[in-house]
């Protein structure tokens, strides 16, 4: 026996143990993910493979494309940093070059901490 979970669509409300499974790519600078949700079969609507991009604070593409795609800081191009303290899944970086900190969590966040060029 299949254990039968009866899925509601936050659309239509249709209760329903047979949506179907739906499966994105995401493709997006410094970002491969694959979300993995479903798509109602009453009417179509797709949920829960969005991308978990609704993280507290920013969201910057080009902050994300620079410390996770060439994984270098987007100030000074400095390619090494030193890791601080962790916060749960989300950790804080600091360019060794020029001390610009960032607050991640790769690969869906990346947050800029204090002002550009801030010293320490
Ligand atoms: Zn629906
Ligand atoms: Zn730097």
């Amino acid at each position: 026996m299949m254990n039968e979970e009866l899925i509601t669509c936050p659309k239509c409300k249709l209760q329903d143990p047979t949506h179907d499974v739906s499966i994105v790519q995401h493709r997006q600078p410094g970002i491969s993910f694959v979300g993995v949700g479903w798509r109602c079969v009453g009417c179509g609507h797709e949920w829960g493979n969005e991308l978990p991009e609704k993280l507290p604070g920013g969201n910057d593409y080009d902050l994300k494309e620079s410390l996770f795609g060439k994984k270098e800081c987007p100030d000074c191009k400095g390619k090494k940093f030193l890791e601080g303290p962790h916060g749960g899944l989300s950790v804080n970086i600091k360019c060794a070059s020029c001390g610009s900190k960032f607050n991640i969590y790769p690969p869906f966040f990346a947050e800029r901490i204090g002002k550009r060029g801030d010293k320490l």
